[in-house]
């Protein structure tokens, strides 16, 4: 099978977006994600995958913590950023969780310590036993990729 079927494939599969941050040596590295899942409630574990050409990959290895950032429908800007899709490098502010590095505005920030960490093929699956979490009051909606491209929520579905 070619890697463009596999893509393709993938890409079917609507999620949210993330933006990965953690710190080395009072240094801030963020990265775009969208491999983000929920593991376990008790104890509260989540997953991200990490791929082995990014300098994330380092950056968590040596710092053992991350923190995950759920972007909002208005943070497309930030999400090419991380994801180096804006050349131009920029300033950011960030605000602290746990001690961690998180990004404003999200509609929610998880603050997390490396639990375990696995290679599997040319990725790194880090589970993230979770410290602390910061959920925003207000309903944001969330930022959404679908097939390459960044969407919006349409609407609700009754399901009454
Ligand atoms: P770099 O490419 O060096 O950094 C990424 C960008 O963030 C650069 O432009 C850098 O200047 C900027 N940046 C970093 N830190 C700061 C800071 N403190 N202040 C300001 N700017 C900063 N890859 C995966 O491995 N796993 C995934 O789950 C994944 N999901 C993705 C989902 C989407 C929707 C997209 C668009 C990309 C995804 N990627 C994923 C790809 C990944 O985001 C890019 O390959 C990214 O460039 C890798 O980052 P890096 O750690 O190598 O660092």
């Amino acid at each position: 099978m070619d890697d463009r079927t596999f893509r393709n494939a993938m890409g079917k599969f609507a999620t949210g977006v993330t933006v990965i941050t953690t710190e080395v040596d009072g240094e801030v590295h963020g990265m775009t994600a969208n491999a983000f899942l929920s593991v376990s409630l008790n104890p509260k574990l989540v997953l991200i995958s990490i791929g082995e050409k990014a300098k994330m990959l380092d950056k968590i290895k040596q710092s053992k913590t991350f923190a995950v950032n759920i972007l909002s429908e208005n943070q497309q800007e930030i999400s090419k950023m991380f994801a180096g899709q804006i050349k131009e490098k920029q300033e950011m502010e960030f605000e602290r969780l746990s001690g961690l590095p998180i990004i404003k505005d999200s509609i929610a920030n998880i603050s997390c310590q490396v639990y375990n960490q696995h290679i599997e093929g040319d990725h790194t699956l880090f589970i993230g036993e979770v410290m602390d979490i910061f959920l925003p009051e207000g309903e944001g909606e969330p930022l959404t990729f679908y097939q390459g491209q960044y969407r919006e929520l349409a609407k609700v579905v009754d399901i009454t």
